[in-house]
């Protein structure tokens, strides 16, 4: 009952449920923390909604980590727990290995991570560490296992990023060219051929408002 109502909740932000996962003991999270709960976009509609917040509307910097420092910490503080971000450090919280361990995203054949219903979209705009427990669920199906054709692996037109790693050089060379047009305007050529990711809805505005900020 109690995750019905945070999933509510947090749809009414445009936030969804990215994982959930027993968190006791964690050394990284306060010591009352029972579960923890990852959020991401919730898709389709979370540019739209988040575009029409006030920190898009004033001329401060870094208006998606305020919005989500907001609203997030609005949820945790509305079910007796505490807000975690994944930005604003060094140090940083450990949101790759929480991702990890909440079963439903994984390292992809290219080394980002791959989620189950984001496919490599995945992102997390913040967690709420919880003072009780809730049932937790099953763990997700790694959608790599039945990816036949792995077309992350060969999307990068500059084999920027591929199994080898991420050359970061000959990224950001190529997004000063041709990538303008691609990469730049619409996201990673890589994160978008993964079809995991294929019905989730992320607007190609939202990506190229993450690649001005990969790239500047
Ligand atoms: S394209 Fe296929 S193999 Fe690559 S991350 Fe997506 S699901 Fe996994
Ligand atoms: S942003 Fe473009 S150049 Fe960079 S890794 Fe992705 S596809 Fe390759």
């Amino acid at each position: 009952m109690r995750l019905a109502e945070i999933e509510a909740a947090a749809a009414e932000t445009a936030l969804d449920i990215f994982g959930l996962f027993d968190c006791s003991g964690d050394p990284d999270l306060p010591e009352f923390a029972r579960r923890l709960l990852l959020l991401g976009p919730r898709e389709p509609g979370f540019w739209a909604h988040v575009t029409d917040s006030p920190e898009f509307r004033d001329s401060a910097p870094d208006p998606l980590d305020r919005w989500s420092r907001r609203v997030v910490t609005e949820l945790a503080e509305g079910f007796g727990g505490t807000a975690v971000f994944p930005f604003g450090g060094p140090p940083y919280a450990p949101f790759q290995r929480w991702a990890l361990a909440s079963g439903r995203a994984w390292p992809s054949p290219v080394g980002l991570l791959v989620h189950d219903r984001a496919g490599l979209w995945v992102s997390y705009r913040g967690a709420l560490a919880l003072p009780f427990e809730m049932d937790l669920p099953g763990p997700g199906a790694r959608p790599c296992d039945t990816c036949a054709g792995r077309p992350c692996l060969t999307a990068c037109p500059v084999s920027a990023l591929t199994s080898a790693g991420y050359d970061l050089d000959r990224c950001h060379d190529h997004l000063d060219g041709p990538g303008q047009a691609t990469c730049m305007s619409r996201g990673c050529d890589v994160r978008r051929s993964c079809p995991a990711g294929g019905e989730y809805g992320r607007v190609e505005a939202q990506s190229a408002f993450h690649m001005r900020h990969f790239h500047r």
